[in-house]
This record gives C-alpha cells, sequence and structure tokens, in this order.
C-alpha cells in the first residue's frame, strides 16, 4: 500500500529507538510500511502513511510504540461499514 497518506503531521504515532529491541515485528504487521530498519533498530520512516490501526503498538513487546488507535480513518472506515452514524470522530 506504499503512496497512500492521509492528513499531514497528525499522526499520533511515537517510537522510543531506546526500547526497542529490533525484532522486526512493527514492519511486518503494519500494512503501509510505515517503519524501516535503520542502523539497528526500526524507526517511523512515514508517519503520514500510519491510519492509526493499533497493530504495531500492540505487537512490540517491549512497548516502544505508542499510538492512540481507533481515533483515526481506521475507526471511521470500521464504523462506516457497520453503518453507524457516527462513523468519524472528526465531525462531533
Ligand atoms: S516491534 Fe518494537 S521492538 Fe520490534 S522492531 Fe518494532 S519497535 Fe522495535
Ligand atoms: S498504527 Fe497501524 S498503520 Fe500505523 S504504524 Fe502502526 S501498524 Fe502501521
Amino acid at each position: 500500500m506504499n503512496g497512500l497518506s492521509y492528513l499531514r503531521n497528525v499522526v499520533t504515532l511515537q517510537l522510543d529507538r531506546e526500547k526497542c529491541v529490533a525484532c522486526g515485528t512493527c514492519e511486518d504487521v503494519c500494512p503501509h510500511d510505515v517503519f524501516a530498519s535503520m542502523d539497528g533498530k526500526s524507526t517511523i520512516c512515514n508517519s503520514d502513511a500510519c491510519m492509526e490501526c493499533g497493530a504495531c503498538a500492540l505487537n512490540c513487546a517491549p512497548g516502544a510504540i505508542m499510538v492512540d488507535s481507533g481515533v483515526g480513518c481506521a475507526a471511521a472506515v470500521i464504523n462506516a461499514a457497520l453503518g453507524r452514524s457516527d462513523a468519524c470522530c472528526c465531525t462531533e
């Protein structure tokens, strides 16, 4: 899904590289290729592509990744698919 991006500079995603143990899991689970390896650890290479699904933080054993999952576009897409009237939290 390279090339896809959302609003610029609004994503809540953060990475504490001091805690990273270079397992590579975040790169494996991220559907938008937000992470890449650099200098032996993971780094955020394309934060604007993040849809805040939370998969990376959920699967990072040492807790190096923080993201407010369920508040971004992913939540809106899922809510809309379920027919919920409050599909997008941005309109509240
Ligand atoms: S999942 Fe966590 S520990 Fe593993 S490479 Fe990514 S940031 Fe580092
Ligand atoms: S929250 Fe989802 S889209 Fe964003 S970096 Fe993590 S796995 Fe990728």
